[in-house]
């Protein structure tokens, strides 16, 4: 989708952010949007009478039911697991009967296999007791993280017991916490570091300890001010009481600040390889909110099966700050904050900038959702494309110095396959180009279809 172009004049943005940390090439600065929802406290959905918690919530391969059809699950259970490869097990967030083990809406993959549960309205909600987690050896915590089924919920969800264990010669010094949260309308992040700010610091001294480094960063934009402050007494607080040096770094507002590569090198200096991964350069990112749920899942013993997320955008009729089980339906979302309004347009998943459109209500939340957009009509670009005017902002605006004009072009000349000269695989689809395109091009679309076509 194209996002509407509304961003500030760049003298006057730089004049303004001049003393905070950022990226050096490219980025560009959408309107935020965020005042719908940052104020608001994160409310608790009331829990729905059925869900499809999908078994294909994470990088790898997807998991496989471990439950049969009419089995009574508890909320906590493993209903999920995966046999071989990289995943994470998959957890019942309610308690209840197994009603069918059939297919669901997929945010991404149009559909895939999923379990649906039927709640038990009789139940309680299950209680976790903290246990001292500074008791347990490096390897327990690896498999509590492991067995909670913890993944990157910020991004692709990618199983975080692996990232959490680099091969021991990367050398890795640095933990940087990712609360950048730079895409516009989200604020889930936000709430979290300001209502919960002991869990992300206690998280953090978990994969400090992981990692046997001392050294961790949080890197906030600067428009979190609240957060910012909250976050730093917290840590000031956990390091009084012989905690690890954790910092808090303000950052530009600048997307995509949050980008793993931009946000290594806005903190550190250090610039992650073209096709490298963060401990090339001696670096673990995670997202705050893993880092929370690494936290409920060491400390407490609790899995990932509820997690927070924005529901957003003028077309919704009460923007909020939710805690939903994962396999809510977004349909009962919409039935909670009053329905649509006759304004909506596009339903997005995730941020405006690099989230999906999707083209039904029926769709469950997985562990990675970090948003849903309903954007109205003057939220959106409608306008049609037209041919590359050869104006060059799209290379100006691409924090990987790539030549996305020239992509799009071979694209529609039909020689897909010969992109990779103009760093393809380097892309990481973060929309900036599009978004700065005076022609409208979709320039991520054509990405992907070149990316689909090289690797075929
Ligand atoms: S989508 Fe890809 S090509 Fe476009 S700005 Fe982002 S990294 Fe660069
Ligand atoms: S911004 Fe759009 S019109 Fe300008 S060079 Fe890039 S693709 Fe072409």
């Amino acid at each position: 989708m194209q996002y509407r172009n509304r961003f500030p004049t760049g003298i006057f943005r730089a004049a303004m952010t001049a003393s905070l940390l950022t990226f050096p090439k490219g980025g560009v600065h959408p309107s935020e949007s965020k005042d719908l929802t940052a104020q608001l406290p994160i409310e608790t959905l009331p829990i729905p009478d059925e869900l499809d918690i999908l078994l294909s919530q994470h990088f790898g391969a997807p998991a496989s039911a471990v439950v049969k059809k009419k089995a009574e699950v508890s909320e906590g259970d493993i209903i999920g697991e995966v046999e071989a490869g990289l995943g994470a097990p998959i957890h019942a967030s309610v308690t209840g009967q197994i009603k069918a083990i059939s297919t669901a809406a997929h945010p991404v993959s149009v559909s895939a296999e999923s379990i649906t549960i039927r709640t038990d309205p009789d139940a309680s909600a299950r209680e976790y007791e903290p246990c001292d987690w500074k008791t347990l050896s490096r390897d327990d915590l690896l498999a509590k993280i492991k067995d909670a089924g913890i993944v990157g919920i910020g991004g692709a969800g990618f199983p975080t017991h692996v990232k959490l264990a680099p091969p021991s010669e990367a050398g890795v010094d640095t933990l940087i916490l990712n609360g950048a949260e730079c895409e516009p309308y989200l604020t889930t992040d936000h709430r979290l570091m300001l209502e919960h700010p002991q869990k992300v610091i206690e998280g953090a001294e978990i994969i400090l300890s992981v990692l046997e480094i001392q050294d961790c960063r949080i890197g906030v934009e600067s428009n979190k001010g609240d957060a910012i402050e909250t976050l730093g007494q917290a840590a000031r607080d956990n390091a009084a009481k012989g905690g690890p040096r954790i910092t808090i770094d303000t950052l530009e507002v600048k997307y995509p600040q949050g980008s793993e590569k931009q946000l290594i090198q806005s903190i550190t200096g250090r610039r992650v390889p073209g096709f490298g991964l963060p401990f090339d350069v001696k670096v673990i990112v995670q997202n705050v909110g893993t880092a929370a749920a690494i936290y409920d899942a060491v400390v407490l013993g609790k899995p990932l099966y509820e997690k927070v997320i924005t529901i957003s955008g003028r077309g919704i009729r009460r923007p909020a700050n939710l805690q939903v089980k994962i396999g809510t339906r977004l349909r009962d979302i919409v039935d909670y904050l009053g329905g649509t309004t006759p304004e909506l347009a596009k339903v997005v998943m995730g941020g405006p900038m690099m989230g999906f459109a999707v083209p039904t209500l029926d769709i469950p939340m997985t562990k990675t959702t970090s948003g849903v957009l309903f954007l109205a009509e003057d939220e959106i670009d409608t306008r049609p494309h037209s041919q590359c005017i050869r104006c060059g902002w799209c290379l100006d605006a691409c924090p990987m110095g790539l030549s996305p004009n020239e992509i799009g072009i071979y694209v529609e000349a039909g020689r897909a396959e010969d992109t990779s000269q103009f760093g393809l695989f380097e892309c990481f689809e973060c929309g900036s180009c599009a978004f700065v395109c005076p022609a409208k091009r979709p320039l991520v679309q054509f990405i992907r279809l070149a990316k689909m076509k090289a690797k075929k």
